[in-house]
């Protein structure tokens, strides 16, 4: 069975202090720290162990914080790499830490979501990074924050990245749904051609997502959840397996905002987009149905 598992540890801190995140200049003790890689190494033995089953894995890493700062991440990006039934291993991460180490990394599996925070680091540092993946032949996606005070930021990072890096905004709708005026849009618009798609928050409840079936949100614990907004947990992924765990579920949520979710709605068809980059959020090339986006898509 094709699998995704996004994966999230005890993990709950970040070297960055982001305005807009709860995670912002938090310390983990020694002990949360030791049960983040506890899990994260259980995680990895099990993944391991899922090959004999027949089963096909894409792992995306979505910690609360920063994980690459962390050796077990590390490893653990090396080791999934490098299986045989892994086919993609996915991180989110600020791009903050060291790169030497993704010398290790089996290339053509990994993929980075990297989010630029300025406030946090220079466009400048940020950028060096970026070139050094670029360098390294590692895929990976830029994105940031779509608040109004970054929209410059923003901007000139695009015109400072190689074109073929696609920069994506998240759309801020901590505000509710009216924050843009249509100048705004159509200025974000122009740096990432694929905001529109970020914008609403889809019409979900009762509609068919693959969350639940064949993509599972997994805790540190082993506790699973079928995606990030629904919190009721739906089995463990060390007693039940994957063959336990899945089930046709369609969406108990009223809508659903987010791009780790959406993109699990099959009515979206969101592959036409992003290809084979959609876990981790890459435009792979213009496509014709880029030019059928609404201005402002109304929630489906
Ligand atoms: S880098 Fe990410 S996790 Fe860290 S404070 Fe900023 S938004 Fe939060
Ligand atoms: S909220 Fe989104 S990700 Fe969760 S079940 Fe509904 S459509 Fe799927």
């Amino acid at each position: 069975m094709n699998v995704t598992l996004y994966f999230r540890g005890s993990l709950s801190s970040c070297n960055y202090a982001c305005p807009y995140c709860p995670f912002s200049k938090t310390r983990d003790s020694a002990e949360t720290l030791e049960k983040d890689r506890l899990q994260v190494e259980r995680f990895v033995q099990w993944a391991g162990e899922q090959e004999q089953a027949g089963h096909r894995l894409s792992i995306f890493f979505n910690p609360y914080g920063e994980g690459l700062v962390h050796r077990w991440y590390r490893e653990a990006m090396i080791a999934l790499s490098r299986m045989t039934h892994v086919h993609k291993v996915a991180i989110q991460t600020n791009l903050s830490a060291k790169l030497d180490w993704t010398d290790g990394l089996n290339a053509e599996k990994v993929s980075f979501w990297a989010t630029y925070h300025p406030g946090e680091t220079t466009e400048d540092r940020f950028l060096a990074r970026c070139s050094e993946l670029h360098r390294r032949g590692i895929p990976f996606s830029v994105g940031s924050v779509g608040v109004r005070s970054a929209f410059g930021a923003i901007a000139s990072l695009r015109r400072s990245l190689p074109p073929d890096v696609y920069l994506w905004i998240n759309a801020f709708k901590d505000r509710g749904n009216d924050y843009y005026s249509a100048e705004e849009i159509a200025q974000l618009r122009e740096i990432d051609p694929l905001f529109a798609l970020n914008l609403p928050d889809y019409d979900s409840l009762g509609r068919t997502c693959l969350t639940g079936e064949s993509v599972f949100f997994v805790q540190g614990s082993g506790r699973v959840k079928r995606c990030y907004s629904d919190r009721r947990v739906i089995g463990h992924l060390y007693r039940d397996g994957i063959e336990g765990l899945s089930a046709e579920r369609p969406c108990g949520m009223k809508r659903c905002g987010c791009y780790i979710g959406y993109i699990h709605m099959p009515e979206l068809e969101l592959e036409r987009y992003y290809g084979k980059g959609l876990l981790e959020r890459r435009r792979l090339a213009q496509t014709a149905f880029e030019a059928d986006l609404p201005f402002e898509p109304a929630a489906t």
